[in-house]
């Protein structure tokens, strides 16, 4: 098995339709998994049809019963994220669920055993068919739910598990360099940087490379919306060599691009010069993946069917 993973650092920079693309280009050995699961929109750029889905459970919730409370304060005084308020009526005290990380401490910490666990959903994972026959494994975390990186961690296995041994998973990374990208990350054999070629884009691409070097993966750069700022080209180009990772190609910014996702089609079937470009850059990567020895699943190395 081969994992590829492609990031951006930054939201909006085309990672999801290159990612898209690349896996149509891959052959028919390979699964898509959606690591974007606060915003998922690989389903969009593959056209899939919502599939199977199972139910993710982050672990448990707490609240306190209102009954059993008797106000006494101890449990806010050791909740170490602030989580829990005085009830507006004042009768004892009540935990914001946006603010609970889950420790447990104000379980322990309450004499009246007032506080309770409760079974909390906190998402939902799929396996969808797609346009292009690319089996899509996506997921959707409840929105206000913080854990992400848990949930990218069971796409990824999901998708392992499906593709079996001779596959090559692509995966979504979210935007970021937070904990659902190295989530996304960790572990792959390679990482397509996409850098869009604006002020923000470079940046946050240059953050996201320092994390990928400081986890030792390999990588290579596509520059994505070249052509509208041709200082801004150049940065974008110094910042790759700058960081010794190879540039695939320069993928210009057309708007006949987004015009072929909005017909549930993939930049390679766009002809002229975008798209040539497109398919240049995305056959340099493969050319890369091509040189990556194949090795054993991490979790799992039955194969699932989709
Ligand atoms: S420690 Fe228990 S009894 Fe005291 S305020 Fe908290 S929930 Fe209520
Ligand atoms: S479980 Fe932890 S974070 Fe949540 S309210 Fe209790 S002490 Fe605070």
């Amino acid at each position: 098995m081969i994992m590829v993973s492609v990031a951006s650092g930054k939201g909006g920079a085309g990672k999801t339709s290159i990612a898209a693309a690349l896996a149509e280009l891959l052959g028919p050995a390979r699964v898509f998994a959606d690591c974007d699961v606060d915003a998922a929109n690989g389903a969009i750029a593959l056209g899939a049809a919502l599939g199977t889905r199972e139910p993710y459970d982050a672990g448990p919730g707490f609240k306190i019963d209102e009954k059993a409370c008797t106000g006494c304060g101890l449990c806010a005084k050791v909740c170490r994220f602030g989580a829990i308020k005085p009830a507006p009526d004042g009768s004892g005290y009540r935990i914001v669920p946006e603010l609970c990380e889950r420790c447990g401490a104000c379980l322990d910490a309450c004499p009246s055993k007032a506080v309770v666990t409760f079974e909390k959903q906190a998402g939902e994972l799929f396996v969808s068919g797609t346009r292009l026959g690319i089996p899509l494994v996506h997921a959707e975390l409840v929105p206000g739910e913080d854990t992400s990186g848990k949930l990218v961690r069971k796409v990824r296995d999901k998708a392992e598990r499906i593709a079996g041994g001779d596959s090559i998973v692509v995966l979504d990374s979210p935007p970021g360099i937070g904990c659902p990208v190295i989530a996304s990350i960790s572990g792959c054999d390679l990482v397509l940087v996409v850098v869009e070629a604006s002020a923000s884009g470079i940046r946050d691409a240059a953050r996201l490379v320092e994390l990928v070097a400081s986890m030792r993966r390999k990588a290579v750069a596509i520059v994505n919306k070249a052509g509208l700022d041709g200082a801004m080209d150049l940065r974008a180009r110094e910042m790759i060599a700058k960081a010794g990772i190879p540039l695939a190609g320069e993928i210009p910014f057309d708007p006949a691009l987004r015009s072929a996702e909005e017909a549930g089609k993939t930049w390679l079937s766009l002809d002229g010069d975008s798209g040539a470009r497109a398919a240049k850059a995305l056959r340099a990567v493969r050319g890369v993946i091509s040189g990556l020895s194949r090795r054993e699943t991490d979790s799992n190395p039955s194969k699932e069917q989709p």
